[in-house]
């Protein structure tokens, strides 16, 4: 089979994935009765997907199992969940702990395909609350672009993997794809720059954030939840503590998050006396046709609402 060449770093998407269809045409094998050639690709969480769409391009169909907006702690998978995984060629995870009913399901779908976790090999940060313990990692990965680009690495050798044809497509649109987490990562470090330092403070409504305030000299002054959503939920005395850190720390603002519904942290922020501003976009996507609709569109809109917020 003829292989294309790589195609030049820079060379437009458009014509990147116009190579990816003329592979598809040229030579995919027969489909197996489904009509579809493409290779099938199921990812956990609408953030991962979106990945999996800019690397696999036109040779990938990408599915997610959680929709915009839902909670990847706390889903509780369903029969077909099951079944979207049997039919899939690959499945594609965070890992560190984000995911802890995929095993389950995994197991249950009795697919015998790859598990990939786009986390692995990279530095995890402990989960706040099990600091010094043994165990429970910070699956927030995302909110690190450099990181980010480690992953989407991952994802491009994981597709290349299971469709070793691909190769040039999946290299072609990965190496794109992180020129633009490489432009990313330098706006936010941009942006944030003209936050005054002590401004750089975040409370959210679960330990989200780590990642990024690592990156971009932020402090977590704390959160309503922990790193986990799971099964914890918050004390008035919790609630108390917290907005005395806010007041004790002068943060001046408060973001809620689309994961996580309630109005726990209203509560906090009318105790301390500061604002509420967002709800951001964290653990998923927003729906189409939202700010958030892709990661880039969620970064963006993430840190342009934090930096208006705390500005002063
Ligand atoms: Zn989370």
């Amino acid at each position: 089979m003829p292989r294309l060449p790589a195609p030049p770093f820079g060379m437009s998407r458009g014509l990147v994935l116009a190579a990816g269809l003329t592979l598809i045409v040229g030579c995919a094998p027969a489909a197996d009765g489904r009509g579809d050639a493409r290779l099938r690709v199921v990812a956990t969480t609408t953030i991962l997907a979106d990945w999996v769409r800019n690397v696999g391009g036109e040779r990938v169909q990408t599915d997610s199992l959680l929709a915009p907006g839902e909670d990847a702690h706390a889903f509780e998978p369903i029969p077909s969940d099951a079944r979207r995984l049997s039919d899939a060629d690959l499945i594609l995870a965070f890992g560190f702990g984000l995911e802890p009913w995929l095993a389950d399901l995994h197991a249950a779908s009795g697919s015998s395909v790859p598990l990939v976790e786009v986390s692995e090999g990279l530095e995890a940060r402990p989960a706040a609350e099990e600091e010094g313990e043994h165990g429970a990692l910070d699956p927030h990965v995302w909110f690190d672009v450099r990181r980010a680009m480690a992953a989407v690495e991952r994802v491009r050798d994981a597709l290349t993997e299971v469709d070793p044809p691909g190769e040039t497509t999946y290299r072609a649109n990965a190496e794109a794809y992180i020129a633009e987490l490489e432009a990313l990562d330098e706006w936010i470090v941009e942006q944030v720059a003209t936050l005054p330092v002590e401004r750089r403070k975040l409370v959210t409504s679960h330990d989200t954030f780590a990642y990024f305030a690592e990156r971009y000299g932020f402090v977590v002054v704390g959160s309503l939840l922990p790193t986990s959503t799971e099964a914890a939920s918050p004390s008035a005395q919790d609630i108390l503590r917290l907005a005395e850190a806010i007041r004790r720390e002068g943060v001046p603002a408060v973001f809620p998050e689309n994961v996580t519904t309630g109005s726990l942290l209203n509560q906090v922020a009318e105790e301390a006396g500061v604002e509420v501003v967002g709800p951001l976009y964290t653990d998923a996507l927003g729906p189409a046709g939202s700010p958030a609709d892709t990661y880039l569109g969620l970064m963006h809109f993430d840190v342009e609402t934090i930096v208006a917020a705390l500005r002063p």
